[in-house]
Order: structure tokens, then sequence, then C-alpha cells
């Protein structure tokens, strides 16, 4: 059992639309999708606070922008984790490869993810990823640029963590739960990375992955 959720959000994490943009972005959306069941669960979501915007079990890498070098799971947790006891005011962190400053929001992720206030999210969009003429459609509704990300979510994948202990296995149900009422929590980002050592899949990420 699985579920695809596409989530297009602005690159600057900080940067949130008006209401006129924000809501001219939703309905450029609404019409890429190929049916009123795809165009169900499209929300415009403007938050307090900047938010991480996992892809789940899309995950399958994060490297260093600078040189190139993969970034450690547990490195990038707890980088993660620092910044979110600061409630995300800054996502500068230190990469452990060459000890070049950047943001957390600029690490390249594969596939893409990344950290937003303003997120455009279509439960179950029944279609692969925006095309680049797409994305630019959208960027120009909202006059910021985008990024998009696919968040898969396997929840059979549940299952493998139940030999590590119940208390885990309630906890990331709780989590998915979580998720799916639309509240990405970092916790939830968290354990999807630890999720995503177990994903798969043959397809493959977008070439023009949009960069911060
Ligand atoms: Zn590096």
């Amino acid at each position: 059992m699985s579920d695809d959720y596409l989530t297009v959000i602005p690159t600057d994490p900080y940067w949130q639309p008006g209401t006129d943009a924000g809501d001219r972005a939703a309905a450029a959306l609404a019409r890429m999708l190929p049916d009123d069941d795809a165009r169900r669960g499209l929300e415009a979501q403007w938050h307090d606070v900047v938010e991480a915007v996992h892809c789940g079990a899309n995950l399958r890498a994060i490297s260093c922008p600078h040189c190139g070098a993969e970034c450690a799971s547990a490195w990038w947790g707890e980088a993660v984790s620092k910044c979110y006891e600061d409630g995300f005011r800054t996502l500068m962190t230190t990469v452990p490869c060459c000890g070049v400053e950047t943001s957390l929001n600029g690490l390249v992720y594969d596939w893409p993810m990344g950290f937003a206030s303003f997120r455009i999210e279509v439960l179950y969009p029944d279609r692969a990823w925006l095309t680049d003429e797409e994305l630019a459609e959208l960027a120009d509704a909202l006059e910021h640029p985008l990024r998009q990300v696919l968040i898969h979510i396997q929840v059979v994948l549940m299952c493998r963590l139940a030999p590590l202990g119940q208390e885990r296995h309630r906890l990331v149900e709780v989590l998915l739960g979580v998720r799916v009422w639309g509240s990405l929590t970092i916790a939830w980002a968290m354990s999807a990375l630890a999720l995503s050592r177990g994903g798969s899949g043959d397809a493959t990420s977008p070439a023009s992955t949009s960069s911060e």
C-alpha cells in the first residue's frame, strides 16, 4: 500500500506569497491535474513557521552542494534537529565533508525535498512530475521560483519497523497520521529518512531538479 503526494514549495523557505498569488498558483496547478478526483485534495497552505517538506520513501541520497560528497543520514538528522529546536529561524549548517557553510535547503536532495512556510499540496495527483514548462508557469503565477516534491509514503514499510519494537511501530503510525492530516513534522522527516533506506523504485527524479 502506498500513496504519492505532490507538493510545490517556493525555493526560498521563508518566502510567502500574498493570498491572490497563492490562490492563482493553486488554480494553475489544478488545471495541470487530470480530473476532479486528482483536484480534490489540492490546497494552498500558509504556515507561521518553516517546515520540512520531505519526499518520504523517495529519498535516496543527500549530497553536499559544494564538493558532491554524500552526507550521512545521521549527520543530516542531527543538523535538522538542531535547526528545528531553534524553530528553523536559520537553516544554516556546516557540512562535514568540506566544512562549507550552507543552507539545509541548499543541500542536493535525491529526490528533491526542501523547507517551506508556504506550500501547495495535492494528495492524489494521479500524474508524474510536473514538466519544466509547467513549473515555470506555476512560478509565473506565484511570482517566485518553485521546487516540486513528490512524496512517496510506503505504508508497508511500517511493518519492517515492527521488530524494532512496538513503541517505534506505533510512533511511525502516529507520525504517518500526522502527515496525512497535513502537518508535516520534523519527527516525521527523520523517521522517513530511516525508512527511506528500505525504499526502492525504478522511477527517476526530474533531470532539472530546481536548486535554491
Ligand atoms: Zn562538501
